[in-house]
């Protein structure tokens, strides 16, 4: 994910409360709680009051209402005790008058006296004024009682008014302090309900302030110190898996935003020591050491991959011709141009100095095409012509394709695999794309194993050079013989140059595998014999691209000393790709050859891409046009002028020109009537040991009519057998 989207992601995540300490956030929240503990007493507290009076006006109200009604019941009494008294006096000249009174205090003085006992309850002055009205009204009704029974009874009508004089105050203040009640009481309910709100109101406020508290923690816990350490912990766990903050994760000044700034320091830091170590400075592109950590990881889950090596051709020169700021540049374009062209699932790697890396995972059968589609893809993109500081570049790159697991099931060895593919690539002439094939796939621990074993084979002789003979064949003459190098292994057998000599440049053998080689030919060919009034065979022997160094001619001056070889008699063969790359070093070292009266052949020719006009800078007396060529020399027309071409070129530098790999009468016929007439191939001979040579020598035919006798010799013999 790219850093800008990482930014954006956490650009949306939910802020801190910007600026305010959570600190102190947390110390108001205790003060509230504190506040809100208080809160909470205060009210509790005013919660028992207001209950405590509620029940104290409860209690008055029952009390006025208890008094309302002994009021009532004695007003109630003394009327009636009133009432018969009148209704008795109305009766006062029947004879029982007093008795009729005596009756009427009998049955109604008694509730009187208990309803005036209530009252005294609530009030003794009204219970005694009851007593004196009681008695007033029983004296006055008790007199005239009397009265009557003397026969001066007292007009009705004077003693109506005196009875009710008798008990009129009384009951009118019994109705004042009625009215007094009841007025009391009316206040003690408009209390009661008031009191009754304001109970509410304290528990609905006491709700309303826990909520608030609860509503304000969350808040501030959700703000404050959820979301934030929540944001953390995300960014947190993005640096954990390596991938860094593109902004602080937080903004603001408190603790956490302070928090999330270190956190985001960290990650810059690390994100730049895993940018020097993982990332390459001038292409930005992850380096080797992240590909192997890479392919590590991708071993062990399942699927298929390819590991491609791109290797630039020629980019030695570059460096050196314009220099390696040029070179930089020159790489950062093609990272640029590759880059373009690689979906979302390839990564490319820069792998070393000239050379990239890319994981491809494939699936299905057509695993192979694809790998090669896209390689032939980019191969082709990057030999468009690039221009870099006004110089119009045509560069070339060299593919090698190692298959997971097909060539290899570690990262050594697939690593290896490619490594060889790119070789070969190289070696058929590059700007190509090759597949690891099975035989370089050579496991490291294989290599390490042959190394060793190459080092026991040197000591113990089974090296041994053999002898293919490089023929004129129109005059039908041996001219010179190639060395090859064979190593018989006492266990595994015959193992082919191929292999064996990369494997003794990888560790360091090559020039000791040289020297020991080189010794025994030189010393067989100082024993090959001369035919009539020619001189005896010339040796013709390889040096491996690692050897065009200083010091190599040394080692070939004190050789031929010790075994007495003269230098007229040696050639050196090269590769086209050896002198190329390192084209001033190669120079001095043919030129050294040259004047020890050693001769120079240029081999492989054809493979590489160099020009006529950059050959005539070397000091080279042969070319051997390379295998393939001759191969293709029937099929292709194209060959066939590619030859021409170079015999052309050859004659006009004075150049003898060999060719190699002749197979057929039919190629080395067609090589005879283009120009070519010396040979080296099967046709004639395969590499024989030193005495078997001498001995082939002497009996074979060479000239052109002597092969071309033989094979019809041998077919005539088939044919009749
Ligand atoms: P080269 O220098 O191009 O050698 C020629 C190769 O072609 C030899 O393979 C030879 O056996 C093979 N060859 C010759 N005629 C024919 C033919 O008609 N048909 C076919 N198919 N092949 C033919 P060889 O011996 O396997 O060597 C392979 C390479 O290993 C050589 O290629 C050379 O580069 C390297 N090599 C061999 N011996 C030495 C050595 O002593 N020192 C060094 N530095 N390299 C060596
Ligand atoms: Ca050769
Ligand atoms: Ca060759």
């Amino acid at each position: 994910m790219p850093f800008s989207r990482i930014g954006l992601r956490l650009q949306r995540l939910p802020k801190s409360v910007q600026g305010v300490s959570v600190q102190k956030q947390l110390d108001r929240l205790l003060l509230a709680f504190v506040a809100l503990l208080l809160c909470a007493a205060a009210l509790a507290w005013a919660n028992i009051d207001g209950q405590r009076h509620n029940e104290r006006i409860q209690a008055q109200v029952k009390d006025t209402l208890d008094g309302l009604s002994a009021i009532e019941s004695t007003q109630n009494s003394l009327l009636l005790l009133r009432r018969e008294l009148v209704m008795a006096a109305a009766e006062q000249l029947a004879p029982d008058f007093s008795s009729a009174v005596e009756v009427a205090a009998a049955r109604d003085l008694p509730p009187l006296l208990a309803a005036s006992q209530r009252l005294a309850a609530h009030d003794p002055r009204y219970a005694d004024a009851v007593r004196r009205a009681a008695d007033a009204l029983l004296e006055r009704a008790t007199y005239a009682g009397n009265l009557a029974g003397q026969g001066r009874p007292v007009p009705s009508a004077v003693l109506f008014k005196q009875l009710l004089e008798a008990s009129a105050p009384t009951e009118q203040s019994l109705r004042e302090y009625f009215d007094d009640l009841q007025r009391s009481l009316n206040e003690s309910t408009r209390l009661a309900a008031v009191a009754e709100v304001r109970q509410q109101w304290v528990s609905w406020s006491g709700i309303s302030v826990l909520m608030l508290f609860a509503i304000a923690g969350m808040v501030f816990m959700l703000r404050g110190v959820y979301h934030p350490l929540r944001t953390l912990n995300q960014a947190m766990q993005r640096v954990g898996e390596g991938r860094p903050l593109a902004v602080p994760p937080l903004e603001g000044e408190n603790e956490f935003a302070r928090l999330g700034l270190a956190l985001f320091d960290y990650s810059r830091h690390v994100d730049h020591l895993s940018q020097l170590a993982f990332f390459d400075r001038i292409t930005g592109l992850p380096n080797r050491t992240r590909l192997i950590d890479d392919l590590g990881t991708t071993l062990d889950k399942n699927g298929q991959f390819a590991l491609v090596l791109a290797d630039i051709d020629y980019f030695r020169l570059l460096n050196e011709g314009y220099g390696y700021g040029f070179g930089d540049r020159v790489i950062e374009a093609l990272a640029h141009r590759l880059q373009k062209l690689l979906n979302d699932e390839v990564r490319l790697y820069r792998y070393s100095g000239d050379a990239f890396a890319l994981f491809m995972p494939l699936e299905g059968e057509h695993a192979r095409d694809d790998a090669h589609q896209q390689c032939e893809r980019l191969r082709r993109a990057a030999s468009e012509m690039l221009v870099i500081d006004g110089h119009r570049l045509a560069l070339t790159m060299s593919f090698g394709i190692g298959l997971y697991p097909h060539s290899g099931g570690s990262v050594e060895t697939l690593l290896s695999a490619a490594d060889s593919a790119v070789h070969a690539a190289k070696a058929l002439g590059r700007n190509s794309v090759r597949f690891a094939r099975g035989d370089q796939v050579l496991k490291a621990r294989q290599r390490l194993e042959l190394a060793d074993e190459l080092r026991i084979a040197l000591t113990e002789g089974q090296m041994q050079p053999h002898f293919q003979p490089i023929i004129d064949v129109v005059a039908g003459e041996v001219k010179c013989a190639e060395a090859l190098a064979r190593w018989q292994h006492p266990v595994k057998g015959f193992i082919p140059p191929d292999l064996f000599i990369g494997v003794a440049e990888e560790s360091g053998q090559i020039d000791a595998l040289t020297r020991v080689l080189l010794k025994m030919a030189c010393e067989a060919a100082t024993g090959w014999p001369a035919h009539g009034h020619h001189p005896p065979t010339r040796l013709a022997f390889n040096l491996s691209a690692r050897q065009v160094r200083p010091g190599v001619v040394e080692m070939v001056r004190g050789v031929l000393a010790e075994t007495g070889l003269p230098a007229s008699r040696l050639e050196i063969e090269i590769t086209e790709s050896a002198i190329i790359e390192r084209p001033e070093i190669a120079e001095r070292l043919l030129r050294e050859l040259r004047e020890l009266g050693i001769s120079v052949v240029l081999d492989d020719f054809g493979t590489g891409y160099s020009s006529l006009t950059y050959l005539m800078r070397f000091p080279i007396d042969k070319i051997k046009v390379d295998r393939s060529f001759v191969t293709q020399l029937e099929g292709q027309r194209q060959a066939a002028k590619i030859v021409a071409a170079t015999i052309t070129l050859a004659s006009s530098l004075e150049m003898t020109l060999v060719a190699e790999g002749v197979e057929r009468v039919s190629q080395m016929v067609t090589l005879v009537e283009l120009g070519c007439r010396q040979q080296q191939g099967w046709l004639f001979s395969k590499a024989l040991p030193s005495e078997e040579f001498v001995r082939w020598v002497a009996t074979a035919p060479l000239r052109i009519d002597a092969v071309l006798r033989a094979q019809a010799d041998a077919a005539d013999g088939a044919g009749s057998r």
